[in-house]
């Protein structure tokens, strides 16, 4: 049995993550100020007393000794990390030195859970880690891509000047139960204006490419990257290959959830990404052939089940 702590672990993410870890044998310690996540993510495993959750913000230092880290707090989705930019960059910047002093202190692995956002709008495609990306560093999207950008040095450089033990991955576009129905990502939206009948809102004409991955391909990545040998710190991608267009992403929710929503057209928000997909070569040979095995369809079949059920409530 390890001890492991995750940030943001009453998040979306987190919250699946925690569950896993936790089924596994595992005692998870869960730390977040509740931004965006909530109790209600993970009150079905308070029974469990391998389970604590801990209302702390990752600006400040936490003491604690675990085997394992998980640095996942942050608020992920353009409306919230725009809320208030300083605090997501101090979030994604002291939260990293925080979990990056930590570690060093006990001497546990520390992973990161950065972002494609790293790439910005990129002029390589699909996007390898060796490009460096195309990242505005004054723009709406800068306090979350700059803030991810700076704690991958960070982390780089603890592992150079301390030894730390890290694992850096950059998550592209994930999607699943329990993602915050009004915190404005596109599949959460999508669903919930066509099951609400509201109407579908794209931005910009729709030709805008995104790679959706379901979360629990995502938490099989990141649990076979802390797994692997010192040698082995990323960053890697991890993501779905499969590229859609957002126009297709909402035929294809108003086909699922038989939906008479139309759909209209807003502006594009400003230095929104054109196109991303990754390139998962490096996530292939270091984690042992992982790739993607959920496709779009059934990910969404299953977060089309849990937001009819939240909307029901
Ligand atoms: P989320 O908003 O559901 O989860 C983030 C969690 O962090 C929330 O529970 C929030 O309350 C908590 N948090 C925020 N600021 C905090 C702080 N200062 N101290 C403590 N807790 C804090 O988002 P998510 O989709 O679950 O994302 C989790 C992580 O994965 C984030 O770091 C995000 O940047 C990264 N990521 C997610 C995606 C995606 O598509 N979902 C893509 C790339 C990277
Ligand atoms: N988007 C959209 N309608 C929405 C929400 C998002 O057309 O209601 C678009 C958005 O402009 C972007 C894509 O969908 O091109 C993905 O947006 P999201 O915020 O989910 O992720 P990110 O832009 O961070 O990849």
């Amino acid at each position: 049995m390890k001890r492991i702590l995750i940030t943001g672990g009453a998040g979306f993410i987190g919250s699946h993550l925690g569950e896993r870890l936790l089924n596994e044998g595992n005692e998870v310690l869960c730390l977040d100020n509740y931004f965006t996540g909530s109790k209600e993510n993970v009150i079905h495993l308070f029974d469990n007393p391998y389970f604590e959750l801990i209302r702390h913000d990752i600006t400040a230092p936490y003491f604690v000794e675990v085997d394992e880290i998980y640095n996942l707090a942050c608020p992920a989705s353009p409306i919230h990390y725009q809320y208030n930019p300083i605090k997501t960059v101090k979030t994604s910047v002291m939260g990293a030195i925080n979990m990056l002093g930590l570690s060093k202190r006990i001497k546990a692995k520390v992973l990161q859970a950065s972002t494609s956002e790293v790439y910005g709008d990129p002029t390589v495609h699909p996007q390898p880690e060796s490009y460096w990306g195309n990242v505005n560093p004054i723009g709406a999207r800068s306090c979350y891509d700059e803030g991810k950008r700076c704690a991958e040095t960070l982390f780089k450089d603890y592992h150079l000047q301390n030894g730390v033990r890290i694992k850096i991955v950059r998550i592209f576009n994930t999607y699943g139960p329990r993602m915050h129905p009004n915190d404005g990502r596109v599949v959460s939206n999508f669903i919930v204006q066509a099951l609400q009948g509201k109407d579908i809102t794209i931005y910009g004409n729709g030709t805008q490419t995104r790679s959706f991955q379901y979360v629990d391909d995502l938490l099989e990545g990141m649990v076979r990257m802390m797994q692997t040998g010192d040698e082995v710190t990323g960053p890697i991608n991890l993501g779905n290959p499969t590229e859609f267009t957002i126009l297709e992403l909402a035929e294809k929710i108003l086909e699922m959830t038989g939906s008479k929503s139309e759909i209209i057209h807003m502006p594009l928000p400003q230095d929104d990404p054109i196109q991303r997909k990754p390139d998962i070569s490096l996530a292939r040979t270091k984690l042992n052939d992982w790739e993607p095995v959920v496709n779009l369809d059934e990910g969404l079949e299953k977060t089309i089940a849990y937001f009819e059920k939240l909307l029901k409530e």
